[in-house]
């Protein structure tokens, strides 16, 4: 991108092209002030006792869950999002508040024999933590990377997207009003290449968590690697599902495997790979199914998908279907809004561009795939290994399959990757390290390693 950076970010409603609000964005120098207040306030915050960082937490998921229609609407709003995603988006990060905060209370160290004494572990956090965050799950995402974070003793300064800073300032706000300390928990919209880079480059943010592009997130890898500063990223996906002879096909060809947010999600199945011999059938099968998703306002609790979040996502979709590619298509409204039908190509190959890059909108390419080694080999043709599902009624092949796979997350005869007690993150360009699960705070500390001699002289 070039030109300035603007000194606003305006917020649309994507469903309308409304202003929503206005929002100053961030310079580099508002990020060396908030990093300078982060490295205060964390003192103090990482010398509570766990027990009590755990009750604060625990008071701000109450916080957010009395204002979870609030934030699920202002959701709505920024992102576009269906009024049922966004409620489940508001509660999972009360969920992720909740569980974080048990993990502060279990966070151990270790007593190792050694001669001459004992190994004394301390898992220590690392200070002040840099969080980058999507446009495309505003919520969950700035959950997952900030809350295990404060949980085991670190401060946060989070950067949300340009197009949706809203429920990430709402969600701050919140914090204070449970009574988290000031500044342990500070946002700061703004320009990615300006104030997320100033944040990537801080030498005192001692680690930053990238969720975003796989593109964005190798610039932000190499700028933390002339610190070596530690990075978790989570980047794109381009998922297989693969769906067997033998599986229950209607469940399998659930369009909203990739569909889900207008496909603008990391997970979405997006590359749907069938057995052939039931090839025919899954066409009719998805075009049934795409003819019938209901496209439209995302406040109305009927929709079941909303718009895309900005012109220029919908000016990338629509680059991967020309009008007169094969496919089979469902409705979507005209403007204003940033409208895209739901999308099946279906003469495309695995090395053409809409089968390979990560599209972000919801379109998804069929490919046909002849026997169990055909579909693990086309699956890994990607650059990607973030998610993906089998389908099948063969449990033995159901295990061989989802084992050989090389990605994060795999369902076997389910869509669904997230839960926010199990870990989350992708194999190869997909990412590095590993968010949600047991070892989330884990994540958040290095580990300090104390002798203790039992042989020294007495004092
Ligand atoms: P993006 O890479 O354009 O931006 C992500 C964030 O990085 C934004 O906050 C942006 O301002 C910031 N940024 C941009 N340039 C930067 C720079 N040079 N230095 C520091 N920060 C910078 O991604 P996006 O378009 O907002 O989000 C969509 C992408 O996110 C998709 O690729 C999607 O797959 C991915 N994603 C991954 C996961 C996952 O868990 N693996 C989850 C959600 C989204």
């Amino acid at each position: 991108m070039t030109g300035r950076d603007t000194d606003e970010l305006t917020v649309l409603d994507p469903a309308t092209e409304e202003v929503v609000a206005t929002v100053p964005a961030a310079t580099g120098e508002d990020v060396d002030a908030a990093v300078a207040r982060a490295v205060r306030a964390q003192r103090t915050w990482a010398a509570l006792a766990p027990a009590d960082r755990a009750r604060l937490l625990r008071r701000f998921a109450d916080t957010v869950d009395a204002h979870r229609e609030e934030l699920a609407r202002l959701e709505v709003r920024e992102a576009g999002h269906t009024l049922g995603n966004a409620h489940w988006e508001a509660g999972n990060a009360r969920d992720v508040l909740l569980y974080a905060a048990g993990g502060a209370e279990r966070l151990l160290g270790r007593q190792i024999p050694v001669p001459g004494g004992w190994n004394v572990t301390f898992q220590e956090p690392f200070g002040v933590v840099g969080v980058i965050a999507p446009w495309n799950f505003p919520m969950p995402i700035a959950a997952w990377g900030s809350f295990p974070a404060l949980a085991a003793g670190n401060a946060v300064v989070l950067k949300p997207a340009e197009a949706t800073p809203l429920t990430a300032l709402r969600l701050a706000e919140l914090a204070l009003e449970a009574g988290l300390p000031e500044h342990v928990l500070q946002v700061l919209p703004g320009h990615g290449r300006t104030a997320g880079r100033a944040l990537v480059d801080h030498p005192d943010v001692a680690k930053i968590v990238f969720t975003g592009s796989t593109g964005t997130g190798r610039e932000v890898m190499e700028r933390c690697a002339r610190l070596v500063k530690p990075v978790t990223l989570e980047l794109g996906g381009k998922s297989p599902n693969i769906v067997f002879a033998d599986a229950d096909l209607t469940a399998a060809l659930d369009p909203f495997s990739f569909l889900d947010n207008a496909g603008q999600d990391c997970c979405a199945r997006t590359r749907i790979l069938v057995q052939e011999t039931v090839l025919d059938q899954a066409r009719e099968l998805l075009a049934d199914a795409l003819a019938a998703v209901v496209v439209g306002d995302p406040a109305d609790d009927k929709t079941q998908m909303g718009p895309l979040i900005s012109r220029r996502q919908l000016d990338r979709v629509r680059s991967y279907v020309p009008d007169d590619a094969p496919a089979l298509r469902g409705s979507a409204p005209d403007g204003p809004g940033f409208w895209f039908p739901p999308t099946v190509l279906t003469a495309e190959r695995n090395d053409s561009p809409a089968a390979r890059e990560e599209i972000f909108g919801p379109v998804a390419v069929l490919l046909p795939f002849t026997d169990e080694q055909d579909a693990i080999r086309l699956a890994d043709d990607t650059p990607y290994g973030l998610s993906g599902s089998v389908w099948t009624r063969d449990v033995g092949r159901a295990l061989r399959v989802a084992q050989a796979v090389r990605a994060g997350n795999l369902s076997v005869n389910s869509h669904s990757s997230v839960r926010y007690w199990t870990p989350f993150g992708g194999f190869k360009q997909s990412g590095l390290g590993r968010e949600l699960g047991p070892d989330a705070l884990t994540a958040f500390t290095e580990t300090k390693n104390v002798f203790i001699s039992t042989e020294g002289p007495a004092l």
